[in-house]
């Protein structure tokens, strides 16, 4: 990977400079994508903008900013969106500094923040280099999202394309899905949660790995379509929305369960509703949705003893575990880090996380009873 350092001119940066709002803005000869199509909106309040105006008409210096070169020989910042932005909009007369816009300024003053140099890294390289290195220097800037920094690197038709299905105002996505989906969609979050349906990933090389086979599609129409399907499914088994259906991964479910005919949506719902309503026990409601299908109790969180409930416990039984007796063990005073909180009647029989309901047993007993 090559990075050069290069000095541009703010009269050559704001050549050009457009805003089109969500289909992108565009500078320095229209070769600079400042915010490529469908990214985050503007950020930076009025006191950040100034701060930068302020930094450039003193001649001060701002920290270098990166700029990541396409295949076509355009570029696109990675870091220094925001600032950027700024002085564009500065000269472009959008908003006022010290209560003079650009062009109330005298010609000198023109003409100091024109010549000012930008001092702007130049990065050139292959798909992974340029993402090690974008990851890297984005801690620094903390600009973009992962999948913003990965859009940057895979970017092209087939990106352009995705971004259209999953992070425009109103896109096809955020029509048919945006009740069971996480995330901000202008920061790429829908795109991310597609990618990851459709490709079992699970983490950022994965990821990556799907975008680099795709980059050089001509559409990303089977995202889409399989993101509809997952979606379709959703809605089909689970009629009755709830709020936590947002937090669902839902294509993992889709890929384990979607073709299994065992389930259906009235039995589904019946158990979901008890499970529901069984807030006192189950901490981790989110996993009712997973736990429907397997029946692992471990995706309900549910509750066990507090130590006070655990004490309280403990001295009514006088440290003895009662399922000691008739061992050898049977008049053993247990030290309390030596004993666990058991549920008399277990949860599935409908036994509560209550006093009444609970005793201390010895390590072994413990674990004796929580095995069958
Ligand atoms: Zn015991």
């Amino acid at each position: 990977m090559v990075i050069t350092p290069v000095e541009i001119s703010i009269k050559d940066l704001v050549n050009g400079f457009e805003d089109n709002a969500e289909n992108g803005v565009r500078a320095y000869g229209k070769k600079l994508d400042i915010r490529p199509p469908y990214q985050r909106e503007f950020v930076y309040n009025d006191k950040q903008r100034s701060k930068v105006i302020e930094t450039v008409s003193k001649g001060y210096p701002l920290n270098t900013m990166y700029w990541a070169k396409r295949k076509d020989g355009t570029f696109e910042i990675i870091d220094g969106q925001q600032r950027t932005l700024s002085i564009c909009q500065f000269v472009n007369n959008d908003f006022s500094f010290n209560f003079k816009t650009y062009k109330s300024l005298q010609e000198s003053e023109k003409s100091r923040i024109l010549d000012y140099k930008l001092s702007v890294y130049i990065c050139d390289g292959d798909d992974k280099e340029k993402l090690d290195w974008f990851e890297t220097i984005n801690i620094a800037g903390a600009e973009l999202t992962k999948q913003e920094l990965r859009n940057a690197v895979y970017s092209g038709v087939w990106v352009t394309d995705a971004k259209r299905y999953f992070s425009k105002t109103n896109c096809a996505a955020y029509n048919i899905g945006s009740k069971y989906l996480s995330g901000e969609m202008n920061r790429q979050a829908y795109l991310e949660t597609a990618i990851k349906w459709i490709s079992g990933a699970k983490n950022d090389g994965e990821i990556r790995e799907y975008m680099a086979n795709h980059v050089d599609d001509e559409n990303a129409k089977p995202l889409f379509d399989y993101f509809s399907n997952v979606i379709d499914w959703v809605k089909k088994l689970f009629p009755k929305y709830r709020k936590q259906m947002k937090s669902v991964d839902w294509g993992t479910l889709y890929k384990l369960y979607a073709n299994s005919s065992n389930f259906n949506p009235v039995e589904l719902e019946n158990e979901i509703a008890r499970l529901m309503q069984d807030t006192d026990e189950v901490q981790n409601q989110v996993g009712i949705y997973w736990y429907v299908f397997d029946h692992d109790r471990k995706h309900l969180n549910l509750r066990g003893f507090s130590d006070q409930q655990k004490t309280i416990m403990y001295e009514r039984q006088k440290g003895l575990c009662p399922m000691c007796k008739g061992t050898e063990n049977e008049n053993k005073k247990w030290d309390f880090s030596e004993m666990d909180g058991d549920h008399i009647i277990p949860w599935s029989k409908g036994g509560k996380t209550v006093l009444e309901n609970g005793q201390m047993l010895c390590r072994k007993h413990n674990h004796e009873k929580s095995d069958n």
